[in-house]
Parts: structure tokens; sequence; C-alpha cells
């Protein structure tokens, strides 16, 4: 960050009277603009034994596959996000059944929440961001070709609990989010 977002004047970094680390600071409104990970949301989805994967059409990693996964936007739960980004990358109708594993990549700035989830029908396709997308068995997991870490340890947690009935950590909302509207 080079310009205040609030003020539109330069920021420099340094650090806050009382802060334990260095911030980007206004040098005219004196906001400090802090810099958090960012929300992922996704999830593994089935349809009987067979496990949706993307291959991406986008860099980073563009060529490799993934599952179904991407940044939670503001006004929706982490299960809506999870929910849109299967739809979007390949246009799966899906239904969350449990949060299967969490994941910081501080390296990143990320935090992954990534779900169990049951494809309502075995019709899907590629969105704009996938190249493919396929329903694989088991035994024909791209391991080598896989986009990212997470979706290595994410499809090994799954195939262990494959078994493993009803939601895996529960999930509790108890505020239901209010629709989105499209701008
Ligand atoms: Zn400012």
């Amino acid at each position: 960050m080079r310009f205040c977002s609030s003020c539109g004047a330069p920021v420099r970094i340094q650090r806050p009277p009382g802060d334990d680390r260095d911030r980007h600071v206004c040098t005219v409104c004196g906001t400090v603009h802090y810099h958090n990970p960012k929300l992922v949301v996704g999830a593994l989805c089935t349809w009987e034994d067979r496990i949706l994967l993307c291959r991406r059409a986008i860099d980073p990693r563009a060529g490799f596959w993934t599952v179904p996964a991407g940044y939670l936007e503001f006004g929706e739960t982490a299960e809506e996000g999870a929910v849109r980004e299967a739809w979007e990358e390949a246009r799966a109708r899906i239904e969350i059944e449990g949060l299967l594993a969490v994941y910081s990549v501080p390296r990143i700035g990320q935090v992954q929440l990534l779900y169990r989830a049951r494809l309502l029908a075995p019709e899907v396709a590629p969105g704009p961001e996938s190249l493919e997308v396929r329903l694989l068995p088991w035994s024909e997991i791209p391991w080598d070709e896989l986009a990212f870490t997470t979706v290595r340890w994410l499809l090994e947690r799954a195939l262990a609990l494959r078994d493993h009935p009803g939601p895996l950590v529960t999930v509790f909302n108890p505020v239901p989010s209010p629709p989105r509207t499209e701008a």
C-alpha cells in the first residue's frame, strides 16, 4: 500500500504507539491500515464415491487440479461462499455436510475453511476459471498434478475419513445472513 484509502495521502510504515509491529500509517489523517489474512472457502464435493476436481484455467498453478475454492465475500457466510465457489468454478449444485479442515497458510496470508459437500446432481461443467471439471474415483485422483499443498492435505483427510458418518465439525451460524443483493 502506498496511498491512504481514506484520504489519498501517502502512507509510511511505522509502529503505532502501543502496537507490537509496524503498520501502514497515513501521513496526513493518521489512519492505521491493518493488513490481515484473508479467508478462503471451498469444498470437497462428492457424488457417490467420486470427487469433484477442477483443472485451473488461471494462475497461480494454471493447468493443475484443485477443489472449488476462493475468497469469501462480504455479506456471506463461509458455507454460502463455498456453495457459490462450487457453482462459479464447476457449475455444481452442492449441499454442505460439514467442516473437513481448517488450514492456516501464513506465508500467503490465508486461512482456508474447507468443507465436505454432497453434489445434488452429477451435472457439472467448467466455469470461467476452470479448463475442465471431472468427477473422479479415488483411484484416478491426479496426486502429482494437484495445484496446492492444501488440496493434497484435504484429499488425504477426506480419503481417511470417507466412511465417517455425518458432519465432522459442527457448523454453527447463530444469525442467518440476509440474501445478497447484486450490485
Ligand atoms: Zn489518510
